[in-house]
């Protein structure tokens, strides 16, 4: 067995999916983008935005955090994945999705090519654990959601996958529910963008992975025809 068929295995997507393209080089991409941006990865307002959000008492969850989840990947990354909030074990660690719905996400993103590392950023729509994971208040969205839009500023990522109705809904400033928003091409400030479940969700709910992975092969093929798009243009 590949190491893909036992990550899809792991993710309960057997039989298996292949893709009909195989994969391009990260690498390549990365490079070409710093290039790019002569101010580099950690170009002026990343300095502000990381002392900003450790620093903020806008909410009330500053009273309860450990310490602020700021995010996580290569700044210059063409996926940004997006999240809801820090669990217990990112409240304790400071880093996106380490826990068991972190595995998860892993694994997802293994399964369609990519790695935490490497030309992918992930962050959540609020910076601080809720207490008892409950879900994000209306107004913690609101105070939190301008650090998540200047990261997307900074970032400029070529696709966004909102992950859960949090994510999805704030970006969209839609209160449609997941069900009805994934399976198409949404724009967040006209970057394209892409729902999908949550992975706790997922976790809870395992008859919906398969189609999370389907949501995942549709962002997977968005990427490479906006990649396609631009070699032709350039060509
Ligand atoms: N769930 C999220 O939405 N974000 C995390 O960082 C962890 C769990």
């Amino acid at each position: 067995m590949s190491r893909r068929e036992r990550i899809l295995a792991e993710m309960g997507l057997a039989p298996i999916w292949r893709l009909r393209h195989s994969g391009f080089s990260q690498d390549e991409q990365v490079e070409e983008k710093n290039l790019d941006n002569n101010t580099g990865p950690a170009g002026s307002g990343w300095m502000e935005l990381k002392q900003a959000v450790p620093a903020c008492t806008a909410c009330g969850l500053h009273t309860s955090r450990t310490q602020t989840v700021f995010g996580v990947g290569d700044e210059k990354a063409d996926w940004l994945l997006v999240g809801e909030a820090p669990g217990a074990e990112e409240d304790r660690l400071g880093d996106p999705f380490v826990g068991q719905a972190g595995k998860l996400l892993d694994n997802m993103l293994a399964a369609i090519g990519l790695d935490r590392r490497t030309n992918v950023y992930i962050a959540n729509v609020l910076k601080c654990r809720p207490p008892g994971n409950r879900n994000p208040e209306p107004g913690e969205v609101a105070k939190c959601t301008p650090f998540l839009l200047k990261q997307i500023e900074l970032i400029q990522p070529k696709l966004i996958v909102a992950m859960g109705r949090f994510a999805a809904q704030t970006l969209l400033a839609s209160d449609a529910s997941i069900a009805s928003l994934r399976g198409r091409l949404h724009r967040y400030a006209g970057v394209p963008l892409v729902v999908t479940y949550h992975p706790a969700y997922l976790l809870r709910n395992l008859p919906d992975k398969a189609k999370a992975w389907e949501d995942l092969v549709f962002a997977r093929r968005t990427m490479q025809s906006l990649l396609d798009t631009r070699e032709s243009a350039s060509a």
